[in-house]
């Protein structure tokens, strides 16, 4: 194979124990695995976070719950994202678990847990200042009121989301304590209405390394288990590495340029090695002439564009001198733990840890070490 992502699930072990000591043994974990679990692989990553001791799964859609309940797998599901309507009936037969933010949708799951026969557990989202999904925070005890009342539907939690959870700046975590306290100001309106709010959630990673009074009953971190952490003093280590292949050497005379654009001239007499992995396999074009590969454990500048399927790197001009050197088909790491990371590279491009994880091609095979 020209190119495979090799998870380690050692790692992602490590840090589920990090996550756990930090939050406390009374406090559940909840796994986020939308997107493929971030790109990982949901399946065995959710298999291992099981084994690991998680409670809950979660996912954005009822595809990603279809593809974990076909694999065998019960735990309890949460779908992040507003499921539709019509997905209600197998929602209700697999016992997913949505999260609902209004009266209308509350309605059709009831109405949905009714026809089937079949009881639905819900968790109400209430939106403390992330703008996006989930009521109002003076609507949620109404809401839960009305789950509550109802005899096939059940409040099993009540979920908030943090938006800026992940930074120190002064203004961001006044703003992060402001959507606890709202949060907190909810659960109580709730109780006081004499009804059981169930498992109260709030803390993704940011809130997992950065606000302990976000830990309530069970904590949601996604981009900490898969190894990056919002807090260089609480690190995590990654989970994901990206190899692939020397598949060519090719010598380069000084002056010569390698691949599209020419935006590349050796500045002597070299020898380039050819791997078969662009950005087809969601290693960012714009990396171009601005990263490093491991092979044999020495560290090579990529050079000229990255293109579709392939990828250059400089051995540089004494290459085949030494026992050491790269040889053909020897493996290249592109990223991974104890290299240069996602975090690395997204730091490089303006973006996040997430998006290159998940970027990375689903159709790669991926190897699972333990
Ligand atoms: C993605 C997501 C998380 C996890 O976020 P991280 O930043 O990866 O920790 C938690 N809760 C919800 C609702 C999410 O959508």
């Amino acid at each position: 194979m020209q190119a495979k992502v090799i998870i380690h699930l050692d790692n992602l072990y490590k840090n589920i124990q990090a996550a756990r000591k930090k939050a406390g043994p009374a406090v559940k974990l909840c796994v986020p695995l939308k997107a493929d679990a971030y790109g990982h692989g949901a399946i065995p990553v959710s298999r291992a976070a099981l084994e690991a001791g998680a409670e809950y799964l979660a996912v954005a859609g009822v595809q990603e719950a279809a593809e974990l309940r076909d694999a065998g797998i019960s735990a309890p599901v949460l779908l992040f994202s507003q499921a539709l309507p019509e997905e209600l009936p197998y929602i209700v037969s697999q016992e997913l678990i949505p999260l609902v933010s209004d009266g209308e949708f509350i309605e059709e799951a009831a109405a949905a847990a009714k026809n089937a026969g079949k009881p639905l557990r819900l968790h109400l989202k209430v939106d403390t200042g992330m703008g996006r999904l989930g009521c109002r925070s003076e609507e949620a005890a109404a809401l839960a009121g009305k789950i509550a009342a109802c005899d096939w539907l059940s409040l099993d939690g009540l979920a908030t989301h943090l938006a800026v959870s992940d930074s120190t700046r002064p203004e961001d975590l006044a703003y992060t304590k402001e959507q606890l306290r709202r949060f907190r100001e909810v659960v109580s309106s709730i109780k006081d209405a004499g009804i059981k709010p169930g498992l109260v959630h709030a803390a993704n990673s940011g809130g997992l390394v950065f606000h302990e009074d976000s830990h309530l009953d069970m904590i949601r971190p996604g981009i900490f288990l898969y190894g990056y952490s919002p807090d260089p003093e609480f690190p995590a280590e990654p989970v994901m590495e990206l190899r692939s292949k020397v598949v060519n050497i090719k010598k380069i005379k000084k002056g010569e340029s390698v691949s599209y654009g020419r935006t590349w001239h050796a500045a002597e007499d070299t020898f380039v090695g050819v791997l078969p992995l662009g950005y087809a396999a969601g290693f960012p074009r714009a990396l171009s002439n601005n990263h490093s590969v491991r092979i044999r454990g020495r560290d090579y500048p990529l050079v000229g564009r990255v293109c579709m399927e392939h990828c250059l790197v400089n051995l540089g001009p004494n290459h085949g001198s030494l026992e050491t050197d790269v040889r053909r088909w020897d493996e290249a790491v592109i990223f991974g733990p104890g290299f240069i990371n996602a975090a690395d590279m997204a730091a490089k491009l303006g973006t996040i840890s997430y998006e290159i994880t998940c970027n990375i091609n689903k159709h790669l095979p991926r190897e699972f070490s333990s």
